[in-house]
């Protein structure tokens, strides 16, 4: 129970991060796509698992009150989650999912109502379009969710309208010139994916082609086209992957025309960031992150601030003049060299950065002269920091631990590790870097008993 094919009536009681409606039957969760929590209806099961059920909707017997309309022309991408109900619902789905991942790790931390900017379209400043070969040419769109079906769509409601009109442009000077999409079955084909991004109010535009060859058919009449369209459009480069993955970028670049670099402007800092550099996809939002967890920080002007998972030195550097001295540690090295950039350009002089893994931080420092710090931000990727990193985190034994967040089930994990291990929090603060997506980004300010 409940069995393929029967036909169901369900209460739909929430809805979770991949944006499927969830009910219960029989003590068992079922899946229903594009429901909302509050939707009575009849479900037929479509897949009847061990431990979990996936059922359509036949019949919408009684809405329920957050529904919104879906009116994404770009249906079936996959990337958004909450599109069929409305904007605060969803902030409060957002909450709840943090409140139950502490739940589920056996914290009781109290979790803000989540912070936003209200912006909920046209936010994001990266697009990484894939280019697969169509019946008349190459087609642009998104891969289908959980396949390589590329679902033909430029215009992403969460995008800048200008990434459509500069991917258009590339689609049409390849079908013009007959440059072939990369085929992923063939492993055939030159043009891979149109990545872009965006400074804020999309004062700067840089592009990448990722292509099978930096050896570019047309390039000249592409740039010359390009640049003459789209002023703002400050570099356009190649960037080779040969390999047959789903890893986006490959190793080498080559500049077409204009700059590597695109410059963006966050809590009054200058960055400058390269295309294989992580840089938060919501400008605003970030702004508001990075004001909260300095908030949380309370800094003072005395303390030597360590910034583990750097990136381009984005947090520490915004909090660079409340500090005495600044450490960025990360992997990346064309990260770290802007992060040096990103200092020296901004004529902060107490700041150094080391490349290497946060594992070996304590080395690492060692290495570099020693540092000792009061405080440290962490802000690791999606799958949180490993044992080792929280260890040498805890040696360093600092005043101050503030960690972001962009997952919440490994951000419980890793509470639940350091907070018996010397630690307290007050609150967990989420914040909305991603609106109608299922992501929600966290700050936690852990102090030292
Ligand atoms: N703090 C930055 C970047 C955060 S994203 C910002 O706000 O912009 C996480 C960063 O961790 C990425 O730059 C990634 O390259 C880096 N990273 C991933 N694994 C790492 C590791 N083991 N050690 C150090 N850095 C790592």
């Amino acid at each position: 129970m409940p069995e393929k094919n029967s036909l169901l009536r369900l209460e739909i009681t929430d809805v979770n991060n991949l944006g499927y409606g969830v009910g219960h039957a029989n003590g068992k969760a079922v899946f229903v796509a594009g429901a909302a929590d509050g939707d009575l209806c009849t479900v037929r099961i479509i897949k009847n698992a061990a431990d979990y059920a996936v059922g359509r909707v036949e019949e919408l017997l009684s809405p329920s009150p957050y529904r919104t309309e879906n009116d994404c022309p770009a249906r079936g991408c996959g990337g958004c989650a909450y599109r069929h109900v409305s904007y605060p619902h969803e902030l409060e789905l957002k909450r709840n999912r943090v409140v139950s991942a502490f739940r589920k790790a056996g914290l009781s931390l109290p979790v803000w109502p989540v912070l936003h900017t209200g912006k909920i379209e046209g936010y994001r400043n990266k697009a990484q379009y894939p280019v697969a070969p169509g019946k008349n040419g190459p087609v642009i769109g998104f891969f289908a969710p959980r396949s390589h079906r590329v679902v033909e769509a430029v215009n992403c409601p969460l995008l800048p309208p200008v990434f459509g009109q500069i991917a258009e442009t590339v689609r049409k000077h390849a079908l013009h010139f007959g440059i072939p999409a990369y085929d992923e079955t063939s492993g055939r084909g030159i043009l891979r994916h149109i990545y872009l991004r965006a400074a804020a109010e999309e004062k700067e535009l840089l592009l990448t082609l990722v292509t099978t060859s930096l050896d570019y058919p047309h390039a000249r009449e592409l740039t010359e086209m390009l640049t003459a369209r789209f002023p703002s459009l400050v570099g356009i480069l190649l960037n080779e992957n040969r390999e047959n993955t789903n890893v986006i970028l490959g190793k080498r670049y080559r500049l077409l025309a204009g700059r590597d670099h695109l410059r963006d402007r966050l809590c009054g800092i200058d960055l400058r960031i390269t295309p294989a550099s992580f840089y938060q996809v919501n400008h605003d939002a970030t702004e508001l992150l990075y004001r909260t967890a300095a908030e949380e920080a309370a800094l003072t002007g005395n303390e030597a601030l360590l910034d583990l998972y750097c990136g381009i030195g984005s947090i520490g550097l915004s909090m660079a003049s409340r500090v005495r001295e600044l450490f960025g540690i990360e992997i990346i090295e064309s990260a770290v060299a802007c992060a040096r950039k990103n200092a020296e350009e901004n004529g902060i002089r107490h700041a150094r950065f080391a490349t290497g893994d946060a594992a070996g931080t304590a080395r690492i420092l060692e290495e570099a002269g020693g540092f000792s710090p009061d405080v440290i931000v962490l802000d690791p990727p999606r799958r949180g920091a490993d044992a080792e990193t929280l260890n040498t985190v805890l040696s360093l034994a600092p005043e101050k631990l503030i960690y972001i967040s962009c997952n919440p089930d490994t951000l419980a994990r890793d509470m639940a590790f350091l907070l018996p291990r010397g630690y307290t929090a007050a609150r967990a603060i989420p914040v909305d870097l991603f609106p109608r997506t299922g992501h929600v980004e966290s700050v936690v300010c852990l102090t030292r008993k």
